[in-house]
């Protein structure tokens, strides 16, 4: 176990080539909940990156190498490092973020354990194709891409970049990776786990600082020769025009603003808890959030009832204390981006269910990112808050009559991440499944994951997949080999 306070400070350094790496300019990192300074972030520039691929280059030759048996045992050994210290950096993640402590100790935190043991075992069991001909056999190998930039975003930060890291590592690439400045601390505690987990200097770097800085020079250097990159869709077109002309691989896990379909048919009971837990689950700042609730006419009312009355019940306040339901949002510029859009909803004629305000949470809060949990009802399917992305603690509930509608009204935005259905019929849910224009489809549950399924939106959610063999796919080249017989 490494100290809390040490592991936070750690951020104050990028990690270049297994150790602390100083850096000339400084921004600062804040409680959200608190507003009060935890350490000083390195702000890494176009030079600290050249430095991180110079070491990340050197180090893969070696790593590259090694046999996947090899590979997994480290990244085992990453994932005891992360549960022994789950406490620790559960603490952590929630004083950076501004999430429940309870969330990061249940989700968070077991998720990136989840993601190192996953990916060792998927690489220690793949199976690679063979294909005979009558005269001839061909067969295919996986090699490494070389070095991998990952760009992550503040919401889940170590769940997301593990997500990434584990089947990049798993797969013998050496990794150059910028979690957000406005979460990064869960990040460079993982580089000091991975060193003392026996992870070979120059695998892992970690450059911190701002998007236009430290992630453009990582998405434009010439040596980074993938790029998978987690974040807002607006941002994802300026990664995909640098990195596309460059011919780098690609992946882009962008915006969602996705429906839960509710069926006169449900189970109502579990249908209203899981609409309220796909809505209001780390403050709504999850991309798969269902965030549009659409209730066929004949139970909304009794819908609508029992879903205020459930998010009325959450307890929202200090998220270190392990009672709390809904934390602090990441920042006030983004707290203050949620309530532009409740307050856009206003003008448009919706009545607000609850919330709708900061709330008063008492001494020591008082600088905190707080939005109450809102219910918006009356707009139309097709209005801004029903259609963008808000990414907060926002909801909008609307009735329809058929089927039909309720497709339209789900397809109707331009994300099409993932919807969550909630039906006892099962012809509908293979029908309405069928004809969700998403990467996801969730039936009488919500973000249920096993981790060998694809994972990734259509439209403007992304391009591409990962997850399972998707991953190993992604974070290597396929070579196929033809041997005459
Ligand atoms: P963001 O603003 O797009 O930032 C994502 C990451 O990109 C951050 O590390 C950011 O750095 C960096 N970045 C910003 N500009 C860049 C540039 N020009 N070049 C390279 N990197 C750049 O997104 P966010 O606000 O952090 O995250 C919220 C968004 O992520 C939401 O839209 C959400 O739906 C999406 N998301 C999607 C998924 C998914 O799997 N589909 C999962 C989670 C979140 P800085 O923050 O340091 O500036």
């Amino acid at each position: 176990m490494t100290s809390q306070t040490s592991l936070m400070q750690s951020a104050a350094f990028n990690w270049i080539n297994g150790e602390p790496a100083p850096t000339q300019e400084h921004l600062e990192c804040r409680n959200p909940a608190t507003g009060r300074l935890i350490t000083p972030l390195a702000r890494g520039q176009a030079s600290d990156v050249d430095a991180a691929v110079r070491a990340a280059q050197a180090a893969g030759p070696a790593w590259g190498a090694r046999s996947f048996e090899e590979r997994a045992d480290i990244l085992d050994r990453i994932a005891d490092g992360i549960e022994a210290n789950l406490d620790v950096l559960a603490a952590i993640e929630s004083q950076d973020q501004g999430k429940p402590v309870s969330l990061a100790k249940r989700i968070d935190i077991p998720r990136a354990v989840a993601n190192f043991r996953f990916f060792a075992g998927a690489v220690r069991h793949q199976e690679l194709p063979s294909h005979r001909m009558a005269d001839a056999l061909n067969f295919t190998t996986r090699s490494p891409v070389g070095v991998c930039g990952l760009i992550t975003p503040w919401n889940l930060p170590l769940y997301l970049l593990t997500w990434k890291l584990a089947p990049a590592l798993a797969m013998g690439n050496t990794v150059v990776a910028k979690p957000s400045e406005l979460s990064p601390l869960s990040a460079a505690a993982l580089a000091v786990i991975c060193k003392q987990a026996g992870l070979p200097d120059g695998v892992f770097n970690l450059v911190h600082g701002l998007g236009p800085e430290a992630g453009q020079a990582i998405v434009g250097h010439p040596d980074i020769k993938l790029i998978s990159f987690t974040g807002g869709t607006a941002t994802g077109v300026h990664v995909a025009g640098t990195a596309a002309p460059m011919f780098k691989k690609l992946s882009l896990e962008l915006g969602g603003k996705n429906a839960t379909l509710v069926f006169a048919d449900a189970d109502l009971d579990k249908a209203v808890d899981g609409a309220v837990r796909a809505a209001f689950t780390n403050q709504g700042e999850i991309c798969l959030c269902g965030s549009r609730v659409l209730v066929e006419r004949s139970i909304y009312p009794e819908f609508e009832r029992r879903f205020v009355e459930q998010v009325k019940g959450l307890k929202m306040g200090d998220p270190a204390d392990p009672n709390t339901d809904v934390g602090a949002l990441n920042s006030l510029p983004h707290r203050d981006k949620v309530a532009g859009y409740v307050d856009l909803a206003r003008e448009e004629g919706a009545q607000i269910l609850c919330g709708g305000e900061v709330p008063e949470l008492g001494p020591g809060l008082e600088g905190g990112a707080f939005y109450a949990p809102t219910v918006l009802a009356g707009l139309s399917t097709s209005s801004r808050c029903a259609t963008e992305e808000i990414f907060g603690p926002v909801v909008t509930l609307h009735p329809f009559e058929t089927e039909e509608e309720a497709v339209e009204a789900a397809n109707g935005t331009r994300y099409g991440l993932s919807a969550s259905l909630w039906t006892t019929d099962l012809n509908r849910a293979h029908r309405v499944s069928a004809q969700l224009q998403v990467g996801m489809v969730w039936v009488n549950t919500w973000l249920k994951r096993d981790l060998r399924t694809p994972f990734g939106g259509t439209k403007d959610s992304g391009v591409g997949r990962e997850g399972g063999r998707w991953s190993l796919e992604f974070y290597s080249e396929s070579k196929n080999i033809c041997i005459q017989l």
